[in-house]
């Protein structure tokens, strides 16, 4: 979108244009879904002459494209996911390399995502986006905290650092782990006041990145490590190069490092030969660990990946139950950990207005995955993409209310 606006075109995020680029997904069954009925509900406003061109991108066409042309031919081109100078061509647009960093932002105005790295280097068995997205291809700290000074420069006071696995960066690139590295140049950058991790893979994990979580106070305690299963067995046909062991001796060194720190992790159930008793030891697992945030996604059979030549042979009526199951157990243990959150004070940055309230985050909580807080706009007048003070008068399983508190 940055390289278009450069070349002088009217860009718009989600809203009506008369060329329309559709972004895909192809990562699991819901994405794929998703994206089919976008590209055809585009296609059915083209045939409607709402629209005149259709394009599409991104991982779906990466991974599918002879199948899209066969299946939805009105579509005026498929692109896959190294393919910006063409797309930009079809749309009348030169790439420009000097243009690195440059964006336009489509987020509210208090964050904005930092990809760091593209590609993933691991043999996770069930996972796909290696296919669509390569190896991984860490991005040059220099060109990171040139991206990062452009963000400031717009106001933006959150980064959400990103990539397939954050834990790897910098191996391909500065042949050793890199990530605490990047974290003390991003905190230099005047302007941004959060740093936020996502996306660290287990196995690897630099331990050094949480000392400077402990001492920089730009850098959020939170983070957000994809654990998917407990049970050794699973995790072993899964190919994750960690064991029940070792995973838990990392959340204790990260307990351990920094306290405050809130953890987030996704979860898979229905994985193929995943028994009742391997299920039993995950739902344990997440009554013990008491995470701070958890997602649990049902398996999706992945074709070309090491998965697919398993037998999916846990239903999917079970694969449900079992996701079920496990976020009843989470609804619990985040009502909880809310009801301690009643009375404290939280310096909270303010996303956005929504209805009837302002909507804000404190530094444990993401955009779209985490906890809102929620203030009264009839009672509150709150400023959007500024931080404020904010007592916490109530909560619910995934969200706070509260009301801002003079400094
Ligand atoms: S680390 Fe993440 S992106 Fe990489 S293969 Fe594993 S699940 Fe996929």
């Amino acid at each position: 979108m940055g390289q278009l606006r450069a070349n002088g075109k009217d860009v718009v995020h989600e809203e009506e244009g008369n060329v329309v680029v559709i972004n895909t997904c192809g990562f699991i069954d819901n994405a794929k879904e998703e994206s089919v009925n976008t590209i055809l509900e585009y296609v059915g406003r083209k045939e409607s002459g709402l629209v005149d061109k259709v394009f599409v991108t991104g991982c779906l066409s990466e991974r599918y494209k002879p199948e899209l042309q066969k299946e939805i031919p009105d579509v005026d081109a498929y692109f896959g996911t190294s393919d910006l100078p063409g797309l930009l061509k079809v749309l009348e647009a030169d790439y420009k390399h000097e243009l690195l960093g440059e964006r336009l932002v489509t987020t509210p105005r208090s964050y904005a995502y930092l990809k760091i790295a593209e590609g993933c280097d691991r043999p996770c068995s069930f996972c796909a986006i290696p296919l669509m997205r390569g190896g991984h291809k860490s991005k040059p700290i220099e060109d990171l905290v040139k991206e990062a000074k452009n963000l400031a420069v717009k106001g933006i006071k959150e980064l959400i650092l990103i990539a397939q696995d954050l834990t790897y960066y910098g191996l391909d690139l500065y042949k050793e782990r890199m990530l605490a590295d990047l974290l003390r140049a991003l905190v230099k950058v005047e302007g941004i006041e959060w740093i936020r991790l996502h996306y660290a893979f287990p196995t690897g994990f630099p331990e050094e990145v949480l000392d400077v979580m402990r001492e920089e106070s730009k850098i959020c305690n939170y983070i957000d490590i994809p654990l998917q299963h407990i049970s050794d067995p699973i995790l072993k046909s899964m190919r994750r190069g960690t064991t029940r062991e070792k995973t838990n001796r990392l959340l204790k060194v990260f307990r351990q490092k920094v306290p405050q720190m809130a953890i987030r992790t996704t979860l898979i159930v229905g994985y193929p030969g995943e028994t009742e008793d391997d299920f039993r030891i995950l739902k344990e697992w997440v009554k013990k660990m008491r995470f701070d945030r958890l997602g649990c996604f049902t398996y999706s059979h992945e074709e070309n990946t090491h998965a697919y030549s398993l037998e999916d042979n846990v239903p999917e009526s079970v694969k449900k139950e079992r996701a079920n199951e496990i976020m009843e157990i989470q609804s619990q243990i985040s009502w909880e950990l809310n009801q301690e959150r009643i009375g404290t004070v939280q310096t909270c940055l303010i996303d956005r207005k929504e209805g009837a309230y302002f909507i804000g985050r404190t530094e444990q909580d993401s955009p779209d995955v985490d906890n809102e807080v929620l203030i009264d706009a009839s009672k509150h007048y709150m400023k959007i993409g500024e931080f404020a003070n904010i007592e916490i008068t109530d909560a619910s399983d995934f969200d706070l209310y509260g009301r801002p508190v003079e400094d």
